[in-house]
């Protein structure tokens, strides 16, 4: 039997890390023809928690891990300015390692090299992978709109020049239905500190990958996909939804999963909306006490992941609420009880899987989307951070799969969503018999449909291996 390897290489990070590792757990399921090695680069600021890396070490000895030494990570200023710009310099300065690494630990095995599969954020890697004569795959764990977006970017900036402005008109951008206002683009695209070029760069580099490999289906995005079909565009793998059912990447405290278990267990089917923002989303009191009133007085159970800023400007994670007497409006604990349940990091997907789910308030972070989707929970849109409000304004407008609470909120801005808001909204969610619901119920079973034997993200799978084993049977490139 042929067999072949390939070197992963993730952006730092939890996020990117859990979601390629899932990739490759993925991919090596299907196929146990390959051999993974993912190179982990050291996160640039709070000490890589490895747990991950170490029970998948522990557990598939098809994959491999080689931790690649400390380099000296961008100025923290630069962080604050844009953490776009400060990502990709700090995984471009680990160039020489990563080249070094794919010549000590892959090059000079006896099993032939099918490609470098590299993260969003490290297309520089891209020209290593030329340097050495290795094909390279883009693992783009955005959706395929975005990605359609990102390859607008280099054209659009051949044309402009410089990066969108708040009072731009709407963006025809061929990957969308509709054209983008300048709200639902994500911050990135209006940085001026390098967020925005850093994007340009990314989006030109990628069309010189060999494949790019996108966690979506084509039943879901089929208006950006059919955009893809045109010259110069490296072949598109839909492959997704990817999902990690049983919340092993994400898993948080034990005892606190099972209380909010067995608190969903007895609430009636559909009567309980769920409002949960990403590893990232927080929010300041003022925020807090005008959702708590929303949620009150929409009258509907509600299961709500509170997290606070962290004190460091957002260089650490959010962290969990522990005096939420002082923070939400007097009494509001007490007028609540038994009808709401408060949490700190909640188990997202067990928690949407619950029957007594009937709605989702989300920042629309795509594995959230794709999670919410798989399990039939319609979304109302409340975007924070990166891509989030592209994503729902797809949602909402494009595809008709998800309720408009907000489109254009950008976490940091000052800006308040009022409880008035939130009630409309909450309310509009959790109608039982609303056409949203129903088109998301239909998504539900195709993206069900779309991974098992047969179905578009199966074939697009199978079409990638088959490239990937080529690469190994014709002689490299020059
Ligand atoms: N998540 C979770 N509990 C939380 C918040 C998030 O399990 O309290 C998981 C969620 O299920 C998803 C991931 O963390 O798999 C968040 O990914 P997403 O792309 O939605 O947003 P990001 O965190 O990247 O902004």
């Amino acid at each position: 039997m042929k067999r072949a390897q390939l070197v992963f290489i993730p952006t730092p990070g939890m996020g990117h890390l859990a979601s390629t590792l899932a990739f490759a757990k993925h991919l090596l399921d299907r196929d146990d023809r390959f051999s993974i090695t993912v190179l982990i680069m050291k996160a640039a600021f709070a000490p890589t928690n490895h747990s991950l890396v170490q029970s998948i070490a522990a557990s598939d000895t098809r994959v491999r891990f080689v931790h690649l030494p400390q380099v000296d990570p961008p100025p923290k200023e630069l962080f604050f300015k844009s953490v776009e710009k400060f990502i990709t310099e700090y995984v471009e300065s680990y160039r020489s390692h990563v080249k070094e690494a794919i010549i000590n630990h892959a090059l000079s095995t006896s099993l032939p090299l099918a490609g470098l599969v590299v993260d969003l954020f490290c297309s520089s890697m891209i020209d290593v992978a030329h340097e050495l004569g290795v094909p390279s795959y883009v693992f783009f764990t955005g959706n395929a709109a975005f990605f359609g977006f990102m390859l607008y970017l280099p054209t659009r900036h051949h044309q402009v020049g410089i990066e969108f402005r708040e009072t731009d008109p709407e963006s025809a951008i061929p990957s969308y239905v509709n054209p983008l206002p300048p709200g639902a683009l994500p911050s990135l695209a209006l940085n001026k500190e390098g967020g925005y070029i850093s994007f340009v760069n990314h989006g030109r580099k990628y069309q010189e990958a060999d494949g790019i490999i996108i966690n979506t289906f084509s039943e879901l995005e089929s208006h950006a996909v059919s955009s893809f079909f045109n010259d110069g565009i490296p072949p598109i793998y839909t492959v997704g939804p990817m999902i990690d059912l049983k919340g092993k990447t994400h898993s948080g405290d034990n005892q606190a999963k099972q209380e909010i278990m067995k608190w969903l267990d007895d609430q009636p089917p559909s009567s309980v909306v769920f409002l949960c923002f990403g590893s990232r989303g927080s929010f300041v009191e003022p925020q807090l006490k005008e959702t708590a009133l929303g949620l009150e007085r929409s009258g509907h159970r509600f299961l709500w992941s509170v997290r606070l800023p962290s004190r460091d400007d957002g260089l650490a994670k959010p962290t969990d609420a522990e005096n939420l007497e002082e923070i939400l409006p007097p009494a509001f604990l007490e007028r609540t009880r038994g009808i709401g349940m408060i949490c700190g990091w909640a188990p997202q997907v067990e928690v949407l899987a619950h029957k007594a789910i009937g709605g989702f308030v989300s920042h629309c972070g795509w594995n959230s989307i794709l999670e919410s989707l798989w399990h039939g929970v319609p979304i109302a849109t409340w975007p924070l951070y990166a891509e989030q409000q592209t994503n729902a304004f797809q949602m909402v407008r494009d595809l008709g799969l998800a309720v408009e609470l907000k489109i254009n909120y950008r976490l940091g801005s000052g800006a308040l969503v009022i409880a008035e808001e939130i009630e409309k909204a909450v309310k509009c969610l959790m109608e039982g018999d609303s056409e949203v619901r129903k088109r998301v119920k239909e998504m539900s079973e195709k993206s069900r449909e779309a991974v098992i034997e047969g179905g578009s993200s199966y074939a697009s799978l199978g079409r990638l291996i088959e490239a990937m084993m080529a690469n190994v049977t014709v002689p490299a490139r020059k």
